[in-house]
């Protein structure tokens, strides 16, 4: 038996998060990992001098806590930014690529004229969209889906082209069910402030580089993967302080403290408890502490996908690959969902003379893609993309991940339903939880909030 300070479970970002917090308070604490490595559903790989993101390859640099991480763990000079010439993002529809216009800020055009110009939408579907210049905004604050939100702002075509593919897309979800609140709060703060998305757009402050400083990117990666970022907060962890092989079993109350119970019998002692593992994964280990909660956490969904990564040489695809990349809306009927251009969104991925290509396979519209063997998988993607990017022969390096329930769904109510459990969860002295799928999707959000929690917990130790 082993006694600590504090538990964390789950060895994710937010989970390692957690344990930085605590380390720069001086708070001991103990990670619990279940499986055989740290970061979760972080994962770089390096093959044949490309290299591999398995899971996120980029850091929203909006949100300043994944940036900041970096930087105060010394990685400052590590950091890339995605590529500052060629940042077109591209919309298949009826077998074409469309540019999103310029000045399109996620799903609002800002600039009238190259959004007039695009081809991407039919001229009923612009008139539609401009409405948004005078209708009224919503004078409620409730809940509603990404789809019914766009619908109301947009219309219906802005749903298909921009709403599925971009915005529910980057969950891997369904936009009639996704929450507008969970997801994008920030355009139901401009339509209540402005009465207009593109309005609120207009005003918002642009950051303004200084002379002679280059622009700020939207994303950034590490110059290694963002593995660097896992590999550099263990290196400045105790070691010995992350377990690994440790499946959580049980979170039970004693006298003084928790005991966790390990898969294989061990028990862990501790006086607090952060929990940073996904809701359904930790849900029966918390069966017999909080079972409300335990349900609420179970019934949080988790959408499957895979990553197709597949390495080419440079002739061997007619697309000039001038931009990020695709998203594929549903109505196309493909199985790709999306496909990066990583070679040209990041420096560092490819060899000379090959280029990078990933592919996004599953999500909530696709709930058996896991069941696809790898061949099958890579044969998708390359059939799919085949007329598209025009590829002209097979692939000299192709590599699959899988995350089995990976991605959280924040589904309408999501938040609400968070609070009742944070109520619970707060009602039981040293217990704290965490991780994607409560608060957060991505990983500056994941720090954020696995910090502020670490803090919590530290403040109570003392
Ligand atoms: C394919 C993909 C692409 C993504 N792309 C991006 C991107 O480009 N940018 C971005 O910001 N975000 C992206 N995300 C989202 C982002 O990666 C996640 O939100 C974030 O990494 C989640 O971190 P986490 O620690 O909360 O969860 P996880 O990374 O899921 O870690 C949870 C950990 O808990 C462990 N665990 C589970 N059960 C137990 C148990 N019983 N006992 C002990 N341990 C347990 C698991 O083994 C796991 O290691 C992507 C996600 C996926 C899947």
């Amino acid at each position: 038996m082993t006694t600590r300070a504090i538990a964390i479970v789950g060895g994710g970002i937010s989970g390692l998060s957690a344990a930085w917090e605590l380390q720069k308070r001086d708070v001991p604490w103990v990670l619990l990992e279940a499986g055989p490595r740290v970061g979760g559903v972080i994962r770089t790989e390096e093959k044949d001098g490309f290299l591999l993101e398995g899971g996120p390859d980029s850091i929203l640099a909006q949100k300043p806590e994944g940036v900041a991480l970096c930087r105060e763990l010394g990685l400052g000079d590590r950091l890339i930014p995605t590529n500052p010439e060629l940042k077109a993002v591209y919309i298949l529809r009826e077998g074409r690529l469309h540019a999103l216009p310029e000045g399109m800020m996620l799903a609002v055009p800002t600039k009238a004229l190259p959004f007039l110009r695009s081809g991407l939408f039919s001229w009923p579907g612009k008139l539609r969209m401009g409405l948004d210049l005078v209708r009224p905004g919503l004078q409620e604050n409730g809940d509603e889906s990404i789809a019914t939100f766009l619908r109301r702002r947009f219309g219906q075509e802005a749903v298909e082209r921009l709403g599925e593919p971009l915005l529910a897309g980057i969950h891997a979800g369904d936009p009639e069910r996704l929450s507008i609140l969970a997801t994008f709060p920030r355009f139901r703060e401009l339509e209540a402030k402005h009465g207009s998305l593109v309005r609120g757009m207009w005003a918002a402050p642009r950051p303004r580089p200084k002379p002679g400083a280059r622009p700020r990117a939207a994303f950034y990666s590490l110059r290694g993967g963002l593995r660097e970022l896992v590999d550099a907060l263990v290196k400045r962890l105790p070691p010995g302080s992350i377990r690994t092989g440790a499946r959580v079993r049980s979170v039970a109350r004693e006298a003084d403290g928790y005991a966790i119970g390990l898969e294989g019998g061990e028990s862990v002692q501790a006086s607090g408890v952060i929990v940073a593992a996904p809701g359904p994964r930790i849900a029966p280990a918390l069966e017999g502490l909080l079972p409300d909660v335990s349900r609420s956490l179970a019934a949080i969904p988790f959408a499957s996908s895979a990553t197709v990564l597949l390495g080419y040489r440079r002739e061997d695809v007619t697309h000039p690959l001038d931009g990020y990349g695709m998203v594929i809306p549903r109505t196309e009927g493909l199985r790709t969902t999306a496909l990066s251009f990583v070679s040209t969104k990041f420096a560092h991925r490819a060899p000379e003379g090959h280029v990078l290509l990933r592919g996004f396979l599953g999500g909530v519209r696709d709930g058996g893609v896991l069941d696809l063997s790898d061949e099958e998988m890579v044969e998708t993607v390359r059939r799919e993309m085949t007329p598209v990017l025009g590829l002209k022969s097979e692939p000299v390096l192709a590599r699959i991940f899988r995350w089995p329930g990976g991605t959280p769904q924040l589904e309408v109510g999501h938040l609400e339903r968070m609070r009742d459990v944070e109520r619970a969860v707060g009602e039981v002295p040293g217990l704290h939880l965490t991780g994607a799928g409560v608060w957060s999707t991505g990983i500056p959000d994941s720090v954020a909030d696995a910090t502020r929690v670490a803090a919590a917990a530290g403040e109570r130790i003392r």
